[in-house]
């Protein structure tokens, strides 16, 4: 129901664009082509009836100057219905001589194209008149263009008057007006035509944004929707990311309930055991004090476990929630951080006679103390506990204008597939080695988040046998950014 009305408004909206481009668009074609054609056909007109003017100027001047103007009057009578319009002949006065529909006899015509000619400033001249005359069929008074030509008549070099030929141009706006007429009638077909197109256009425009929102609607409703990909162009691109997201979003839930599943079954075991365990020693009537005693250490056991978990994910979940924007950062000096980490873990390292020493230089970054010393424990701790015999190495150092962390064991290494699930949560390449050794499985998801948000990333190079490099990358702290690596 309400698609239906989004997609009417669309389409709605999509006709009246199109209507209104189409109507200034011929208006705009209309008025410029009708004021041409106007004025190509005046233009023409004019131009003949000039010339036509002229002639008559010529062959009137051997008539003038007799005191009969029979013949004059003969000639220009004879003329104007040729010509189709009225003629005057005028002295140098402007006054009518004779006039070839006979009543303007004697008036004196002061038109600026009959001064033009009478001064001897041009060889023709016209003007445009309006005229009001009473139409011929209907009687009515009507107003109409006309155009008066008029020419000099020159009779032995001297100017003795001149001639004034009277047009109508009423055909000339006539024709124009059914040139107007066509072309008007013309648009009105190419709208109609323009209002069926816009509307089946916009239809199918509209129906690929209805159906996005459709899918879109279902997929708030439950995951899993894919909308159907048709063509390359902006809704197909549209479709393709809403495709993307549906994917992000299946991808985000399933690591989601992996991560709850994970989350109790490691919450889950060690509460298990000590089950096990407090109830052995429950249903038994006389325990044993000594066999209670180590019972009651593997239940500490089991305790210290599940309170490594809770800190841990407690520490995830935390990490989870910062945003790097609201991380409160300050300059920190990671070979302090570091080196204060390595003095606390070198009891750890001893007691498994393991080397281990730090190599550091003065190295600011941007970011949370206590946060950074994180990285520096999960990191160092792991490679001691990874590592049986030989040594532990941790550098500090600036590369590539890039803090690093890096820290590098002769231990057992990691094999090439395991490699990729380092950062995964709960992941650990031998589960009852991790847990021997107390691991959580989150120590290394926990590092590659707080360096995540310190702006970083995590590097790994490994070879199983061998020993393992982790290294942490960091954009340098403003105060040592430019600042020379040598220091
Ligand atoms: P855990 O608490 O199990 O150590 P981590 O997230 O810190 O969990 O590490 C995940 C897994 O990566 C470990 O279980 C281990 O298998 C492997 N790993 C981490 N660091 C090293 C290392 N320095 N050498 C070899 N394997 C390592």
């Amino acid at each position: 129901m309400q698609s239906n009305k989004s997609r009417g408004s669309i389409r709605g909206r999509m006709v009246a664009v199109y209507l209104i481009v189409t109507t200034v668009a011929l208006l705009a074609i209309a008025y410029v082509t009708s004021g041409l054609v106007e004025s190509f056909l005046v233009n023409q007109r004019t131009e003949t009836q000039s010339e036509e003017t002229v002639r008559l100027a010529f062959e009137l001047a051997p008539e003038m100057g007799t005191e009969n103007t029979e013949n004059v009057y003969q000639l220009i009578s004879e003329r104007a219905q040729t010509m189709n319009g009225r003629i005057l002949v005028l002295d140098t006065d402007a006054v009518v001589l004779v006039d070839s529909a006979s009543y303007q006899n004697g008036f004196h015509l002061p038109y600026r194209e009959v001064r033009d000619v009478l001064i001897g400033a041009k060889q023709s001249s016209y003007g445009f008149h309006r005229i009001t005359r009473d139409d011929a069929e209907t009687g009515a008074e009507a107003s109409y263009w006309a155009v008066y030509y008029t020419a000099p008549i020159v009779h032995d070099g001297l100017y003795v008057g001149a001639v004034l030929f009277s047009s109508m141009l009423q055909d000339v706006e006539d024709s124009v007006r059914d040139i107007m007429m066509q072309i008007s009638m013309t648009f009105l077909l190419v709208m109609i035509v323009m209002a069926v197109l816009s509307f089946g256009m916009s239809g199918i425009v509209a129906k690929p944004i209805v159906e996005l929102t459709n899918a879109i609607r279902r997929m708030s409703k439950k995951g899993g929707v894919r909308v159907e990909i048709k063509g390359t162009d902006e809704t197909a691109e549209l479709g393709r990311a809403i495709n993307r997201m549906s994917e992000q979003i299946e991808a985000h839930d399933r690591v989601r309930d992996e991560f709850v599943s994970n989350a109790s079954h490691e919450l889950k075991t060690p509460l298990a055991t000590m089950k096990v365990l407090s109830e052995t020693i429950l249903y038994e009537e006389h325990p044993d004090p000594a066999m209670m005693k180590e019972f009651f250490q593997d239940v500490n056991h089991e305790v210290d476990r599940l309170s490594r978990v809770i800190t841990d994910l407690l520490r995830l979940v935390k990490i989870d929630e910062t945003e790097s924007g609201e991380l409160a950062a300050v300059p920190v000096r990671l070979d302090a951080v570091t080196e204060r980490v390595v003095k606390r873990l070198m009891p750890l390292a001893d007691k498994k006679g393991i080397k281990l020493h730090a190599s550091t230089r003065e190295v600011t970054v941007m970011g949370e103390d206590l946060r950074l010393e994180q990285v520096a424990i999960n990191l160092i701790e792991n490679a001691i506990k990874y590592t049986d015999e030989g040594s532990v190495s941790v550098y500090v150092a600036v590369e590539n204008k890039e803090a690093l962390l890096r820290v590098k064991d002769t231990g057992i290494g990691i094999p090439e597939e395991a490699q990729a699930h380092l950062f995964e949560r709960f992941y650990r390449v031998d589960k009852a080695r991790s847990r021997g050794t107390g691991g959580t499985g989150l120590g290394l998801s926990i590092v590659e988040k707080i360096v995540a948000v310190h702006g970083g990333y995590m590097e790994v190079e490994s070879e199983a046998g061998k020993g393992s490099t982790f290294t942490a990358h960091f954009p340098l702290g403003s105060t040592q950014m430019g600042g020379g690596e040598e220091a």
